[in-house]
């Protein structure tokens, strides 16, 4: 029932090639959400142009998970780009990554979350960073992980609160990790 365009980055085709995949995707009967995964609002908020935003609208319910992992990111441009897709109706939801020396602490996560949510973005997932070729400076520890989300707990509405989660290698999906509150 629901479409994930992901990466890559979907938003890398061209204007009709887009349309087109979306359009052959929406004629499939029990195809009822779409989503776009795409870094774009950070990388190159200007793809989102307002002749794009106003075919894109077309194809609701569409989503677009969008992927910021550090509030430096969220440039003047950027923050326009996400009210602009809201204001078209797109929920937008937020996938971040936690990386070491980049955001791997409580405050980083806490000051990206309200930037985004205050831009109506929902902090939706933050992963653990996965096991990929000349990545591994970037991983963090599960115990460190799950010491962020607790910390986090005890500072943010449920609303600002991303989903700690960590992907299994090999297709083995996701999985929810939740620190214990008993300890
Ligand atoms: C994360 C993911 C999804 C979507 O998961 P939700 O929890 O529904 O947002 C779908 N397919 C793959 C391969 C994924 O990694």
């Amino acid at each position: 029932k629901e479409v994930i365009l992901s990466g890559g980055d979907p938003m890398t085709l061209g204007d009709p090639r887009l349309i087109q995949v979306l359009t052959d995707i929406r004629n499939i009967d029990h195809v009822e959400i779409l989503r776009i995964a795409t870094r774009m609002p950070v990388v190159c908020p200007m793809r989102f142009t307002p002749e794009l935003l106003n075919k894109l609208r077309l194809f609701h319910p569409l989503f677009i998970m969008t992927h910021f992992n550090h509030p430096q990111e969220i440039s003047f441009e950027s923050a326009q780009t996400l009210e602009l897709l809201v204001d078209h109706g797109f929920p937008v939801f937020n996938q971040m990554v936690l990386l070491k020396g980049i955001n791997n602490n409580a405050v980083v996560v806490q000051e990206l979350s309200r930037k985004l949510l205050a831009l109506r973005v929902k902090p939706y997932y933050m992963f653990q960073c996965d096991p990929s070729e000349g990545t591994d400076h970037f991983r963090t520890s599960i115990p460190e992980s799950l010491q962020i989300q607790k910390e986090l707990w005890g500072k943010m509405s449920g609303l600002a609160m991303p989903n700690l989660s960590l992907d299994i290698p090999g297709g083995g999906g996701k999985i929810g990790l939740v620190p214990d509150f008993c300890t």
